[in-house]
C-alpha cells in the first residue's frame, strides 16, 4: 500500500504530470507577480490594479539561502530525526522571488545555481505524505 501525498496547505500549489505549480498572482497592469495570491496589487507605481489568477513554475536561479541547522519550533512539523536543511531564496524566470526549501543537501547549495521547482516530501503523519514546494539544482 502506497502512502497518501497530501499537500502541507490546500490550494497553495500542486502537481499534474510531475509538473510543479504555484497558484498565485498577476496584477494585469503593471505586470507584478504575487505568491500567495493577492486580491490588490502592491506595488505604489501601478496607475491600476487588476488582478488576474497566474500558476507559476518552472526554472530561476538562486539568488541566496540559509542553513537551517536546527529543529524549528512548533507548530511547523518535520521528520525526526531533524536533519539540517538549506532555505533558498530563488528568482523564478517567470518573473516571481520566493523562498523555499531546498532538496539538495545543505553543503552542496551553490548561490547563483539553476534551480527548478519541485514539489516533495514536508514530512510524515497518520500514514500521509504531507508535501510543499521546494527547489531542486538542475
Ligand atoms: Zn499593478
Amino acid at each position: 500500500m502506497s502512502e497518501q501525498r497530501v499537500p502541507c496547505v490546500e490550494g497553495l500549489f500542486g502537481e499534474e504530470d510531475g509538473v510543479a505549480t504555484l497558484y498565485g498572482s498577476r496584477c494585469a497592469g503593471c505586470d507584478t507577480p504575487y505568491f500567495p495570491k493577492s486580491a490588490a496589487c502592491h506595488n505604489p507605481e501601478c496607475v491600476e490594479s487588476k488582478m488576474e489568477d497566474y500558476a507559476f513554475g518552472g526554472e530561476g536561479k538562486l539568488w541566496s539561502y540559509a542553513v537551517a541547522d536546527f529543529p524549528p519550533p512548533p507548530p511547523h512539523k518535520f521528520d525526526k530525526p531533524f536533519t539540517p536543511y538549506a532555505m533558498g531564496v530563488v528568482d523564478l524566470d517567470c518573473g516571481l522571488r520566493l523562498i523555499g526549501q531546498m532538496v539538495d543537501k545543505a553543503e552542496d547549495v551553490v548561490v547563483g545555481a539553476k534551480v527548478e521547482l519541485v514539489i516533495d516530501t514536508l514530512y510524515h503523519e497518520d500514514d500521509k505524505t504531507f508535501t510543499s514546494w521546494k527547489f531542486k539544482q538542475i
